[in-house]
């Protein structure tokens, strides 16, 4: 199958991102160095340093596609192992390595692993103080659903914060990038697990999500007010922050 430049049906397009996170789980954390030359680290550590966690038990931070767990721990760490994040993600290949990664650092305690779809949150309503995800909403079909369910389950006052690659705003960055991510990623993915297309996909997915102006849009549509948000190296990556009040 080729995934290259078809248009995929809602349907489809969730079997194609669970496949290609069944199939890197192991080696995402690697992959994802490889693949945003270390940048995500940066990126992901911005994010943490802008929710800047409640240091106390009560707080709790929802971080929905955390996949490996790589921004709950931050979260956690920032918090002084006080709050508690609860890591949602639809592949259960993912979460398994998340939890070997949090035996591991010894931060169990703190995490609640949860095997569920961002579009239908099995939690109550007005229920954590943060919803964070990092990287996954281009993944997810209906992102106004997920957007919808963040405000339900988020308490009043809660925060909503969204890392996502977004539209390079430097000229010359903006080609760099381009023969980036329709070359290299792929031909990473190949030598890594053997398989390019899935990466392609996930490529081409990066070019049709909104910008920033228009994912802010979206946010407000929601509910969600005070809306913003910051570039990151050049607006391939973006934090878009929003309250629930
Ligand atoms: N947040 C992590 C990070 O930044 O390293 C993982 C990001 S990874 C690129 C995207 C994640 O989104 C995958 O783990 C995938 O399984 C998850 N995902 C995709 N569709 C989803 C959905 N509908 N609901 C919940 N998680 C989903």
């Amino acid at each position: 199958t080729s995934y290259g430049f078809r248009e995929v049906n809602e349907g489809e397009k969730q079997t194609l991102v669970n496949d290609v996170f069944h199939k890197v789980a192991k080696r995402y954390d690697i992959m994802n160095d490889v693949m945003s030359a270390g940048l995500h680290r940066l990126w992901k550590d911005a994010m943490v340093a802008a929710l800047n966690p409640r240091k106390d038990a009560d707080y709790k931070v929802l971080d929905v596609a955390g996949g490996t767990g790589d921004i709950a721990f931050r979260i956690i760490e920032a918090s002084n192992r006080k709050a508690h994040a609860t890591v949602l993600d639809i592949n259960g290949s993912m979460l398994g390595v998340g939890e070997e990664r949090a035996r591991k650092k010894g931060l169990s305690e703190n995490l609640t692993f949860v095997e569920a779809n961002a579009e239908s949150l099995p939690f109550e309503t007005n229920t954590f103080d943060a919803y964070t995800i990092a990287f996954g909403i281009r993944n997810v079909p209906h992102i106004d659903v997920a957007l919808s369910e963040a405000y339900r389950v988020l308490k009043r006052g809660g925060r909503l914060l969204v890392l996502e690659f977004s539209e390079v705003e430097l000229p010359l960055l903006d080609r760099f990038y381009d023969a980036w991510s329709f070359n290299a990623i792929p031909q990473f993915g190949k030598m890594i697990t053997g398989e390019a297309e899935p990466y392609q996909y996930l490529v081409e997915s990066i070019r049709k999500f909104p910008n920033q102006e228009d994912f802010a849009t979206m946010i407000r549509q929601a509910g969600f007010a005070r809306v913003g948000f910051t570039n990151y190296t050049g607006g391939i990556a973006a934090l878009h922050s929003g309250w629930k009040l």
